[in-house]
Order: C-alpha cells, then structure tokens, then sequence
C-alpha cells in the first residue's frame, strides 16, 4: 500500500479562508491587511486535515458515474495483484 493516510483540504478554521488572522494581538483592525498571513493556512486560505472514511466514502459518491466507475476498476485491478 503506497499510503497510509489519506488528506483532504478544509477553509481555514482560524481565518475563515480570508488568510486575516483575527485572535491575535497582531492583528490590527484599524489596518486589517498590516499583517497579511494567517499563521494556520496556506496561500489559498486553506488546509489540510487527515481524511476519515466516512469523508473518503462521501467524497467518493460525489463524483459523477463515470469517475467512480474507473475507481471501482482501478481498485479491482490492485485486488487482482495481491
Ligand atoms: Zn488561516
């Protein structure tokens, strides 16, 4: 197995995605852009969080019958190997 841990990317929870970061004693609300970066979060105002399976599954039924239909195979194709 090439991985052990599966990841998917959330909006910041300390920014809310805007990338200004608000509970700090940096943050300066009379220049909101001052200190541009949130510490938390990368340049699209996001980050990553280890996937559980209950959002690997959702993540799977979302996508359109013919994406899941080349998984099903791709996953068939590895039980095949073992
Ligand atoms: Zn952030």
């Amino acid at each position: 197995m090439p991985f052990d841990r599966l990841y998917i990317k959330i909006k910041c929870p300390s920014c809310d995605g805007t990338k200004l970061f608000k509970h700090s004693g940096y943050h300066d609300p009379k220049a909101p852009y001052k200190w541009k970066s949130c510490p938390y979060c990368d340049y699209e105002g996001t980050q990553l969080i280890e996937a559980s399976r209950q959002s690997v599954a959702e993540y799977i039924k979302q996508l359109a019958t013919p994406e899941k239909q080349k998984l099903a195979q791709l996953m068939a194709a590895e039980e095949v190997e073992d």
